[in-house]
């Protein structure tokens, strides 16, 4: 298996254990507020209603769910050979307006995509 094939599967793997996380977490922590808000007694002080937003949680999923679906980000960053970069001269084209190297002027071929 190739280096990159082996990193975008554990990319998938890591992403899909940090949402089940996150999932697990948004269930808890709803559960967990909504015990204790019907079980409060008059002697603790009431609570917020920004305690019941599940951010842990929601955290969990979007990372898990940007990790699972692509991480394009993390992806390049790991895996130079993934970015597109010119022909002539390696200049990165990632961004780059047109399509011809604002390094060199040759016309883009991309490579890496
Ligand atoms: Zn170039």
């Amino acid at each position: 298996m190739k280096y990159k094939t082996l990193f975008r599967v554990l990319q998938h793997l890591v992403g899909l254990l940090v949402c089940a996380q996150g999932v697990v977490l948004v269930a808890s922590q709803v559960l967990g507020n909504s015990l204790d808000f019907f079980a409060s007694t008059s002697t603790r002080p009431p609570i917020a209603w920004w305690r019941f937003i599940p951010v842990q949680g929601i955290v969990g999923v979007a990372l898990g769910s940007y990790l699972f679906f692509g991480g394009k980000w993390i992806a390049d960053l790991a895996i130079p050979g993934n970015r597109p970069y010119c022909d002539e001269c390696g200049y990165d084209l990632t961004d780059a307006p047109g399509d011809s190297c604002p390094e060199c002027g040759t016309h883009r071929h991309i490579q890496g995509s």
